[in-house]
């Protein structure tokens, strides 16, 4: 009878220590849900010219960003960065989709790229863009630095995904000109997840400084970082080839393993090796 009672009184402690924050938590629920209420300024924006794409009228909707990781405190902002996306979608949609939706409704049904490409994050070196190609025709995955670990989950699943379902014929990593990863490392910036993230590149440093004489001019620098660029490129590529995803396809004659180097200057693409 009395661990009965005991038991009745745990639960009355408890049902009344939650019931507050599962009311807080319908209560924030309701909130991230109800209508924004617009500001008449960020609507003007919204409706009228776009600031960022002169000439181009808004999309009429409210662009919002939740400005805080607690969505009880967040407020709602308007983005004018992400109304450009949609905007440059609605573009998209009009001028090249509409046009050929046979092709692009094609592209619904599934996917076969012949090429994974390894590349750099960097916004100036989109894969599609600097290679004319099509949605569908690459595989891409991108990170900072275009670094091929020994520790990263996101890209052994991606390799494997791409030799084994995909069925690509060649995966190219690819480095460019002026890459703020590179130039992070050189720096020896400390960071608590992007340097020890670029130590797999330190390699590429290290030989290019035991070849090459100091550089003493501003020429001789910007050629020191192309060559350690270039060095991380081939680098990349020797750490590719211990996937065993890789070795296996290679040996098998499934797949061919290419370097490719992008300059920002000229907007050449060339092989490295
Ligand atoms: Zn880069």
């Amino acid at each position: 009878m009395r661990s009965n009672v005991f038991l009745a009184m745990v639960i009355l402690v408890l049902v009344i220590s939650l019931l507050p924050g599962a009311i807080a938590g319908i209560t924030s629920a309701a909130d991230l849900n109800a209508p924004v209420t617009p500001d008449p300024q960020l609507f003007a924006i919204s409706t009228g010219e776009n600031m960022l794409l002169p000439g181009l009228p808004g999309t009429g909707n409210i662009i919002t960003a939740y400005t805080s990781t607690d969505p009880a405190t967040a407020t709602k902002t308007k983005s004018l960065l992400v109304e450009q996306l949609l905007q440059g979608n609605e573009e998209f949609r009009k001028n090249v989709f509409n046009k050929d939706p046979e092709r692009y409704q094609g592209l619904a049904q599934g996917q076969s790229p012949g090429i994974l490409w390894i590349g750099c994050s960097d916004s100036r070196a989109d894969p599609e863009r600097i290679t004319s190609s099509s949605p569908g025709e690459i595989f891409v995955t991108r990170n900072v630095g275009n670094i091929v670990s020994s520790h990263d989950w996101s890209l052994f699943a991606v390799v494997e995904y791409s030799i084994n379902y995909l069925k690509v014929e060649e995966i190219v990593v690819v480095g460019h000109s002026d890459c703020g990863a590179i130039k992070a490392m050189d720096a020896d910036l400390q960071d608590p997840y992007l340097t020890p993230w670029l130590n797999d590149a330190r390699e590429a440093k290290t030989r290019v400084d035991a070849r090459m004489l100091t550089p003493e001019t501003p020429e001789e620098e910007k050629e020191r970082s192309h060559q350690i660029e270039r060095e991380n490129v081939r680098l990349q590529v020797e750490h590719l080839m211990t996937y065993p995803s890789v070795r296996l396809a290679i040996d098998e004659g499934r797949i061919g393993v290419h370097g490719l180097y992008y300059d920002l200057e000229t907007g050449s693409l060339s092989q490295v090796i």
